[in-house]
């Protein structure tokens, strides 16, 4: 489990999330052809999110911090960003 402020979207590998497989981004799964194309998106969405969370903390706009922080909780769950959103609300 990994609390840590994600940085595994600058991967250059993933891993299949049916047989488990690790590779190289792409379209389907080399071992179970799943596609996987939908992973990748969500990892770039998440990697945006992450971004503008940073840049809005940097520049003390916490409204938009926690919204994005919000949002990376939800397709990205991890204690960090629910914690931070909480966080931020206060
Ligand atoms: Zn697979």
């Amino acid at each position: 489990m990994n609390e840590q402020p994600q940085e595994n979207f600058n991967q250059l590998e993933c891993r299949c999330p049916v047989c488990g497989a690790e590779q190289a981004w792409q379209n389907e799964c080399r071992r179970c052809r799943t596609d996987i194309r939908i992973l990748r998106q969500l990892a770039n969405e998440a990697y945006s999110l992450q971004r503008r969370c940073f840049e809005a903390l940097m520049a003390d706009d916490h409204a938009r911090a926690k919204k994005a922080a919000e949002q990376l909780a939800q397709i990205h769950p991890t204690q960090f960003y629910e914690k931070l959103s909480r966080f931020l609300k206060e």
